[in-house]
């Protein structure tokens, strides 16, 4: 299958060819004939996959196509994200599909002056990529009118629910012409999305692909089970060990992150972190200067680090494990990209147990472990596997005191936990419970 047979003009097939896109991936190859058919979607795809090539070049096609030229004020097609930093990754991608076309694109988002995006939306743009509040902003300042939308796309859509932007969204459908397409991609679909997507959609198709990187197994993950406290100094060990060029670290919260990276600066190294306290500029000159190995060390949360695409990553640490196990599967598919293999370490403490085996059960598959030499926890991580089962080992009976001899027990070797039977308590899983419709929006 090629992007001309899914019926795609050709100054689109060229863009296509000179970002090296030889084959639609199966998200594309479902999505792109269903748009140009002008049906919504509903498609359960996450980053990696190829999804915002999916929905955005044939809703390029279309505005190319058909549809009056935009007015001032206005926009013929708004992509919804849920960070900034998704929203200027997917307004780039955006660009680069459309520089053989005679559409203007934007890309609005708060945490930075609301002036000169007014100005610029004066001349009304095509396609304008936004998250909700700023949108909102614009929209109620009379900056932006939504009565020439053709197309709304909701990226993320799972995302946005949980960072509680559900009133929002609310507020924006509101704002929105009756008659538009509709197309939602979401990583998971949970009760709340079905919701979401019952009010927003007409008739839509729906569209499911795998999660590249569980199915395809191109990344090699394990486990290092170790004490909370010695975290940092096992993360720089492996690092010396390892003699890591480029990792992306994932930290539980924005206070973790600064505290990462002012350990790992203070010893001298190349460490930098995102979180959703840092003001936008900061956080793209650092992702930027990740990007171009200036910095060798990328701490971020998950929020941050949402749908961030860069190219090649070898490695992914989880510094801590996630609280939502979904999250673990848009972390680890950072790396082993585009047909690479990449790696996924995650540094896990006796409290993250019940985070793990949940991470177990979602990705089917028991983590191996790799007890580090002197690292050895004196909390024991008990063990897990894929069966959402917790297993404890039976105490065994206390020896009497060998004389002699007495040097450490060689723990520096693979142990796989999926050998250990029989399972005992299974312990629920992490489940995550996005909420549409209720409640003021937590704070990012
Ligand atoms: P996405 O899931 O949209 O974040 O895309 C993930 C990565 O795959 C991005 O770097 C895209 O440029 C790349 N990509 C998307 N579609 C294709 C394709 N058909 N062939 C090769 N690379 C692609």
């Amino acid at each position: 299958m090629t992007f001309a047979t899914l019926g795609l003009i050709e100054p689109l097939q060229r863009a296509l060819e000179t970002l090296g896109y030889q084959t639609p991936t199966p998200v594309q190859a479902q999505a792109i004939p269903a748009v140009l058919a002008g049906r919504d979607l509903m498609a359960a795809a996450q980053t990696g996959t190829g999804k915002t090539a999916a929905f955005a070049v044939p809703l390029l096609q279309l505005l190319t196509m058909e549809g009056p030229k935009v007015a001032a004020n206005s926009a013929r097609a708004l992509i919804l994200c849920p960070t900034r930093e998704l929203a200027e990754q997917v307004h780039a991608s955006v660009a680069e599909y459309a520089q053989n076309l005679p559409l203007t694109t934007y890309a609005v988002y708060g945490g930075v002056s609301i002036n000169p995006q007014m100005m610029k939306l004066r001349k009304g743009v095509d396609v304008l990529v936004a998250t909700p509040g700023r949108l909102i902003d614009l929209f109620r300042q009379n900056a932006l009118k939504l009565n020439q939308l053709q197309t709304l796309v909701l990226d993320e859509a799972d995302r946005m629910l949980d960072l509680g932007f559900s009133e929002e969204l609310a507020n924006i459908y509101r704002m929105l012409p009756k008659k538009r397409q509709t197309l939602l991609f979401s990583a998971t679909f949970s009760d709340e999305i079905r919701t979401l997507a019952g009010q927003m959609l007409n008739d839509p198709l729906s569209i499911e692909v795998s999660p590249r990187n569980v199915a395809a197994n191109t990344v090699k993950q394990w486990v290092v089970p170790v004490d909370k406290k010695r975290k940092p100094e096992l993360f720089v060990h492996l690092m010396r060990k390892g003699r890591w060029k480029q990792v992306l670290v994932f930290a539980k919260t924005r206070n973790g992150v600064d505290a990462l990276v002012d350990k790992l600066q203070g010893l001298g190294i190349n460490a930098d972190g995102i979180h959703g306290d840092k003001p936008q500029a900061t956080r793209q000159r650092a992702l930027d200067r990740f990007k171009s190995s200036d910095v060798q060390i990328l701490v971020a949360t998950d929020v941050a680090a949402r749908g961030l695409d860069i190219e090649d990553l070898p490695l992914v640490v989880n510094f801590d494990l996630p609280i939502v196990a979904e999250d673990y599967i848009h972390r680890i598919g950072r790396t082993g990209r585009a047909g690479n293999t990449g790696e996924a370490i995650s540094l896990v403490c006796a409290d993250e147990v019940s985070m793990l085996s949940a991470i177990e059960m979602l990705t089917r598959q028991t983590l191996t472990r790799h007890m580090e030499q002197d690292f050895e926890p004196e909390h024991r991580v008990p063990d897990t596997d894929a069966s959402g089962q917790v297993v404890k080992k039976p105490k065994k009976p206390k020896k009497p005191k060998a004389s002699g001899g007495g040097g450490k027990r060689n723990l520096g070797k693979w142990v796989d936990s999926g050998e250990v039977a029989p399972a005992e308590p299974s312990i629920k899983p992490v489940r995550k419970v996005p909420v549409f419709n209720t409640g003021p929006r937590k704070k990012k």
